[in-house]
């Protein structure tokens, strides 16, 4: 006991629970007594619309963390300090007024946030409060997968290969909490404080609540147990959207309301058997530490391209560019996959990710705008938003990334509409103006004779769009386009990506 700290504050980021918890358990492991915080960051929140639903979905998470911290500590005062300002500020002035003798943190290796982090490491320093930060947000990270000349991998099979070597069980070990429960600390009267409303945050109630998204802590093991009948069926259901094939577990790992080692427990029995479900769910586990890597080595990808030759590539502009990405924005390019997808995410905040790959190709190769305006809307509409898979997501779409699809591979929005919702379930679900079409033409109601779409309801440019694009000639652009960028090399991979076409 007497090599324990007198007090700690673990001050919570997107790690908003109180199982598995890497720095609240060492936290524990280190102090007699332990403080918990969130503070609603200002510097985040002042760039948000009114009606995110994600702070509405960090505000109910607190809430759950609270009852836990209730429970875990028996009832004996502790509860969660919430504050609202700027994070740094806050965070190290309540350091001093609990004078704990540590702050305690999950890494967050967002550039602004390693900033932020650098900030308050300096502050704490000079008040003598140490700042200890730990991995738990993946699985591996930063430089722990390295090649054999020590760089970075940039290319994902090589990575999840060395990945596969390098984890061990010890990587998906629980933290635990709750045998050292009794350390958390009752919280001063001077410190305490309700968790503010939404209101008083300065946003309103969504539409979180009738959407039935599982919520908090409580929700993520909730979804898990769900997903964990139907892991060894999601390689052969992910890919269809009117199917129930993922986990829809990402806002919960974007927010850390379920760890990320509990999801790999889960799946690595399976992998051990080879079974094919879950191993490759647990591949797209890999592609999320892959992708955080990738942002930790090379943060010139928030803004640039990671090829950078590929920042060369002239973008169309002006009123026309426009109008296109509004179109694109507001569900109402005539393609209908694309358009119900888009309704997907406008109404719920997720989109299932092979619909990801359809409208994001979509955006960059059939309308010729960059893949950055995409990248930053979806940056305002995903519920599971993270910088670092979005990033990779977009740029592996417009070619510009580290391991991305050939930039002369351009995704035919009807043939994967024709492959991927067969019957046009999914369509019919967001734009119930085409739930007459029959299952050939819903694809493309504008090859259908009129006869038909009057008949089915359909009035094309009334209460749906033309196509605001012709596939062929936006393919043929978009090599255009591209040419800037093509080398010996990649003429090499087309040549080859047009014989196993043939
Ligand atoms: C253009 C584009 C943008 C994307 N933006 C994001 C984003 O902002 N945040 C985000 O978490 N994912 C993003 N993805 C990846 C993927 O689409 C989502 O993680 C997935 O659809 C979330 O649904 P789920 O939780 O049901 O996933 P599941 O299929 O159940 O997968 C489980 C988890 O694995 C991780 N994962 C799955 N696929 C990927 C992938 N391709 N890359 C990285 N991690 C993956 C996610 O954390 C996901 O929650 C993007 C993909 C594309 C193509």
């Amino acid at each position: 006991m007497e090599n324990l700290l007198d007090s700690g504050l673990v001050w919570l980021r997107r790690d908003l629970r109180t199982t598995d918890h890497a720095a609240l358990s060492n936290a524990l492991q280190l102090c007699k007594k332990v403080f918990v915080a969130f503070v609603f960051d200002t510097e985040i929140l002042k760039e948000l619309d009114r009606h995110d639903q994600r702070v509405e979905f960090i505000w109910e998470s607190l809430v759950q963390v609270n009852t836990n911290l209730v429970q875990l500590s028996q009832n004996n005062g502790c509860s969660l300090i919430v504050r609202h300002g700027v994070a740094s500020e806050v965070i190290t002035s309540l350091a001093q007024q609990l004078e704990v003798n540590a702050v305690f943190c999950s890494h967050d290796d967002e550039p602004q946030s390693l900033h932020r982090d650098s900030l308050v490491e300096q502050i704490l320093a000079q008040f003598k409060i140490r700042f200890f930060h730990y991995k738990d947000h993946v699985l591996l990270e930063r430089s722990e997968v390295l090649t054999q000349s020590q760089k970075p991998y940039s290319v994902f099979t090589p990575y999840k290969n060395a990945w596969l070597k390098v984890i061990q069980e010890t990587d998906l070990q629980e933290f635990p909490i709750k045998q050292l429960a009794h350390r958390l600390a009752a919280t001063p009267l001077s410190v305490h404080s309700p968790l503010p409303s939404l209101a008083q945050l300065g946003f309103e109630k969504t539409a979180l609540s009738e959407l039935k998204i599982p919520l908090g802590e409580n929700g993520a093991q909730h979804l898990l147990q769900d997903f964990e009948s139907r892991i060894n069926d999601y390689s052969a259901t992910r890919n269809f959207p009117s199917i129930k094939g993922p986990s829809y577990l990402g806002v919960h790992l974007r927010f850390g309301t379920i760890s990320i080692r509990q999801l790999a427990r889960l799946a690595w029995p399976h992998y051990l058997q080879n079974k094919e479900g879950a191993t490759v769910w647990l591949s797209e586990l890999i592609w999320r530490d892959f992708y955080a890597q990738i942002l930790h080595h090379h943060p010139h990808i928030v803004g640039r391209s990671f090829k950078l030759a590929y920042d060369k590539i002239e973008w169309e502009q002006g009123p026309k560019a426009q109008e296109l990405f509004q179109a694109w924005c507001q569900a109402k390019t005539g393609y209908p996959l694309v358009d119900a997808a888009m309704e997907q995410l406008n109404q719920t905040g997720y989109m299932h990710n092979r619909l990801r790959m359809v409208v994001a190709s979509f955006l960059v190769k059939h309308l010729g705008l960059d893949w950055r305006l995409g990248e930053a809307y979806f940056a305002k509409k995903l519920n599971d938003f993270d910088l670092a898979s979005n990033n990779g997501g977009w740029q592996w779409a417009s070619s510009s990334g580290c391991d991305a699809q050939p930039y002369f591979r351009i995704f035919n929005p009807v043939t994967q509409s024709e492959k991927f919702d067969k019957d046009g379930k999914f369509i019919k679900r967001y734009l119930p103006q085409l739930a007459k079409l029959d299952h050939k033409n819903i694809h493309a109601p504008w090859l259908m004779p009129k006869m038909l779409l009057d008949h089915a309801g359909v009035v094309l440019g009334q209460n749906y769009p033309h196509p605001i694009v012709d596939h062929a000639q936006a393919r043929a652009k978009t090599l255009l386009r591209y040419a800037v960028v093509s080398t010996k090399n990649q003429l090499e991979q087309q040549k080859q990506f047009d014989l196993t076409q043939k």
